[in-house]
């Protein structure tokens, strides 16, 4: 069987979002020489974005360009997404690792009639069908699957893959199949969007490096700490629960369960406990260091690294050393 693939593009600001640059390499890796592969894109400047595949080597894409499908629910795009899966004869639909992925892959995989995986760490094929890992358990276990039937729509985990190499290639766009989108399926649109307050640092779902900080720093003048240790690094901030549910940062900085899953090269967890809602939202970083006071704190479990001690003179001394070493 040679596979083929069709890439369902995240539009941001007019280009392929990191999610789908990295969905672009693990195609270009499962595809191998003969397997066909092609984008699809949807919302206003769809078609702008869909010649961007071309970069990564992907020289056919279908494009949408309706500024109606922004804000537009999950399922305005199910239909022309399992319509071109089945113009392309695809054998997987892949999604890059947002929530709209993981949304829109349920559904998907409803109308196309396919098996789904979501937050997909290793994909292989055996024969026709796909072979998944991915965590489960808050990353206690790792689930293997086979996704039977010669169709497959799967999700990626963020970060778990390196984004696509740069080919340069020429990428020819055409109008989707079924292009069309019933209007009853726009109508719930969405009628506002409240801007998250903007840091100063990198967005914490893509930062290469994330410092988070919990309860243990005591008051939300203290955070200020986790803040110099973050831009010292670069380093985008994060917060447990306990540190938003105490209004002491946005809601918008909370990892876990309940808040962001990072998956970052290095993740610093200051003054954090390790409840498991944290821990699943953080666990699969490349590198944890733990800075807490108590020895026996369940982040510790998860950590390549810890420091026991008192945060507010390890943090500053860090901060402190990573500035001399930075010659900041
Ligand atoms: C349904 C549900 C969903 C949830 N979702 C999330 C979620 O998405 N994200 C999340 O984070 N939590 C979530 N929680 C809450 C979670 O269970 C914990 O209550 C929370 O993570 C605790 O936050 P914390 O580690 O900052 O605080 P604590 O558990 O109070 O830990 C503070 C830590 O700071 C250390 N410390 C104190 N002083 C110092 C010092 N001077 N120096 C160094 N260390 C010090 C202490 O030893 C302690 O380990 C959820 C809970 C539920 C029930």
């Amino acid at each position: 069987m040679t596979p083929n693939v069709l890439i369902v593009a995240e539009v941001d600001s007019g280009r392929l979002s990191l999610p789908t640059v990295e969905a672009a390499g693990v195609a270009r890796s499962l595809s191998g020489p003969d397997g066909k592969i092609v984008g699809i894109a949807g919302g206003a400047g769809a078609a702008g974005a869909a010649i961007e595949f071309g970069e990564y080597g992907i020289e056919r894409a279908y494009a949408i360009d309706d500024p109606r499908l922004d804000g537009a629910p999950a399922q305005a795009q199910t239909a022309y997404i399992a319509a071109a899966a089945s113009a392309v004869g695809a054998h997987l639909v892949l999604l890059g690792g947002s929530t709209a992925g993981r949304d829109l892959a349920g559904r998907v995989a409803v109308a196309w009639k396919a098996a789904a995986a979501n937050g997909v760490t290793e994909l292989a094929w055996a024969g026709e069908a796909l072979r998944v890992q991915r965590p489960v358990f808050g990353g206690r276990a790792t689930e293997a699957r086979l996704l039977r039937g010669g169709r497959a729509v799967v999700s990626l985990r963020p970060h778990a893959f390196p984004a696509a190499a740069v080919e340069r290639t020429t990428c020819a766009v055409e109008r989707a199949p079924a292009a069309s989108v019933p209007p009853a399926l726009l109508a719930p649109r969405r009628t506002g969007v409240e801007a998250v307050p903007k840091g100063t640092g990198p967005a914490l779902s893509d930062a290469p490096i994330v410092v988070s900080g919990g309860r243990g720093v005591r008051t939300p003048e203290n955070f200020r700490l986790i803040e110099e240790l973050a831009a010292s690094l670069g380093a985008a901030v994060g917060a447990s629960r306990a540190v938003t549910d105490a209004g002491w940062r946005p809601t918008s900085l909370q990892v876990g369960q309940t808040g962001r899953s990072v998956s970052p090269q290095l993740y610093i967890a200051v003054g954090i406990s390790g409840a498991i809602q944290h821990l699943v939202g953080m666990m699969s970083s490349r590198v944890i260091v733990a800075i807490n006071n108590d020895a026996t704190a369940s982040i510790f479990r998860v950590a390549d690294y810890g420091i026991v001690g008192d945060l507010f003179a390890i943090v500053p001394a860090l901060t402190a050393e990573i500035h001399r070493v930075r010659g900041i």
